[in-house]
């Protein structure tokens, strides 16, 4: 091993000791029993609804023991950053709740993001060199595919480890020579792994575990010739966790083999292990089989898509908790939300991401706002997400008020027609003369296939003699006049017993005038239609077909 004049040289002359930052970062002081936990997003692009999830998870864990919980952008793949993804994690947080409790200007722990915190890695990396516990590794890329190669053809598993690892035990001054050279070189792990070793740990959720313990020198600090010099994930995580105080991780399953490598780490660094919760990835049904969510193939993997679609925060938490713990799925929206989530209850198989249910719970949820709270919340959203509608809303609140408190004010069972705010242009866009195109063509097909000559003598009958609502409740009885005139049957019942003596029925009739007012063919009670569109807007469309 070169001496230790030789490591040193590699870091800034005054690069401080661990000693320092254990200082800066002193144990918090918290009750018993209060967790620190965290969400490390990596910027490589936008968040996955899995990241909700396991940020809930952590935010509520950590809020309900009186911890904190805080939010590590983990951004060391330079090379793969996304642009835009930092702001559209930011946007993602404040939607859901899940920002965290502390930040580059609040908490005492941060920076929170890892480029920002290079320094401090490089201490515990040169720490580690002088141990002897981890050494620079000069193999190229291609040395690295040729022994991959070689492992193959061997039957040998993938890795850099035993015979294998060509640095791992080189000549002190082949490594100087190298060094004095110049060469670009990684910092691996040495690894205390043995072949056919087996760690053993508990996982908060899944119990014990056995595994192939981890026997790879990892790269623990990327290539000198790259700046800023990062560390990877696995060295990183395992110095912040520990600096930042963090008690409990709660990350996806996807880590849970690389416990034995952090286990390793933690050890020679001298940390005290922090226990892992490794949580159970969010699954899609894909025809027989389940796989998992994917942001490549599924629009609803991707947190934006809830915010462009405009679903309620509430719905969205109240559905990944009852994903998170199914007894929370049994509870009233409010409790659930309130009502903290326990990793014992997180099972170990990934739940199923239905949009379906979750529709009907965000349906179920607009249905219980208010008119004025569900305008509010809708111009919310479309001032990010639908300008021309905010616009009009902004234009007509009175009348977009009135269009919402339709079978909505006053009624035990209100309408549930807006699964989500985009829902409201298709299900609400015709009150509005600027989102409504009015129905010319007598043969539309909206009309039902009724004679053109029919269609035209409703609209001009109902337009003719137009009784706009009033307060005895009447309003349909001029339609239904003017159908028994034009040859309708006055109930189901009578024109089932004898199609040919009518032109249809009431209900074909009250059809017509349906689509004349609002372009569809399913809405709420006409009278109210009428009575929100004004008998000027009323006969303007009536007066459309021609
Ligand atoms: N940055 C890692 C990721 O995005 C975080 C893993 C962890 O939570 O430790 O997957």
């Amino acid at each position: 091993m070169p001496d230790q004049h030789v490591f040193d040289s590699l870091f800034p002359a005054d690069l401080p000791g661990p000693q320092h930052w254990a200082d800066r970062y002193p144990p918090r002081d918290l009750p018993a029993g209060a967790e620190v936990t965290r969400f490390c997003p990596s910027p490589t692009g936008f968040l996955h609804i899995g990241g909700v999830y396991a940020a809930t998870i952590d935010a509520d864990v950590a809020r309900h023991s009186g911890g904190a919980y805080l939010v590590r952008v983990e951004d060391t793949d330079q090379a793969r950053l996304a642009e835009g993804a930092v702001s559209q994690f930011a946007e993602a947080f404040s939607y859901f709740s899940i920002g965290s409790d502390e930040d580059d200007a609040s908490g005492r722990y941060g920076p929170y993001t890892q480029s920002r915190r290079s320094l401090t890695y490089l201490s515990y990396v040169r720490e580690l060199l002088r141990q002897g516990k981890a050494y620079p590794c000069f193999a190229t890329k291609a040395e690295l595919a040729e022994t991959t190669a070689q492992q193959r053809a061997a039957g040998a598993p993938p890795g850099y480890y035993g015979r294998w690892a060509i640095w791992r035990d080189a000549p002190a001054d082949r490594v100087a020579a190298r060094l004095a050279a110049g060469d670009p070189y990684v910092i691996r792990f040495r690894s205390p792994g043995i072949a056919g070793g087996r760690a053993r740990f508990t996982d908060v959720i899944r119990g014990e575990l056995i595994q192939d313990d981890n026997r790879n020198d990892a790269v623990i600090l990327k290539s000198s010739d790259q700046h800023p010099r990062l560390p990877t994930y696995h060295f990183a995580h395992a110095v912040d966790d520990h600096l930042m105080r963090v008690t409990l991780v709660i990350r996806g399953e996807e880590w849970i083999s690389s416990v034995p490598l952090h286990h390793q780490l933690f050890d020679a660094l001298g940390f005290d292990r922090i226990p892992y919760a490794h949580i159970a990835l969010l699954m899609k049904q894909d025809g027989g089989s389940r796989r998992k969510l994917s942001k490549r193939k599924d629009p609803e993997a991707s947190v934006t898509f809830y915010i462009e679609q405009g679903y309620p925060a509430e719905a969205v938490q109240y559905y990944l908790r009852g994903l998170a713990n199914g007894r929370l799925a049994e509870m009233p929206l409010a409790e659930a939300l309130a009502t903290p989530i326990r990793l014992a209850d997180c099972g170990t198989a990934g739940p199923l991401v239905d949009l379906v249910k979750l529709d009907d719970i965000s349906a179920d949820f607009i249905a219980t706002l208010g008119s004025q709270e569900a305008l509010t919340r809708l111009r919310t959203w479309a001032q990010t997400q639908d300008l021309a509608l905010a616009t009009v809303l902004a234009a007509e609140p009175d009348l977009a008020l009135r269009a919402l408190a339709i079978e909505r004010e006053g009624t035990a069972n209100p309408r549930k027609d807006l699964h989500k705010w985009a829902d409201f242009r298709p299900a609400y866009g015709y009150f509005f003369p600027q989102l409504y195109s009015v129905v010319t063509d007598p043969a539309d097909p909206r009309f039902g296939g009724l004679p053109v000559e029919l269609v035209r003598g409703l609209a001009s009958g109902f337009a003719d003699e137009y009784q706009p609502p009033g307060p005895d409740g009447e309003w349909f009885t001029q339609i239904r006049d003017l159908a028994l005139r034009l040859g309708f049957a006055p109930n189901q019942k009578d024109y089932k017993q004898n199609p040919g003596a009518y032109r249809g029925s009431i209900r074909d009739a009250s059809q017509v005038i349906r689509v004349l007012l609002t372009g569809t063919t399913r809405s709420p009670d006409l009278a109210s239609i009428a009575a929100t569109l004004g008998a000027d807007e009323v006969l303007r469309r009536a007066r459309a077909v021609s």
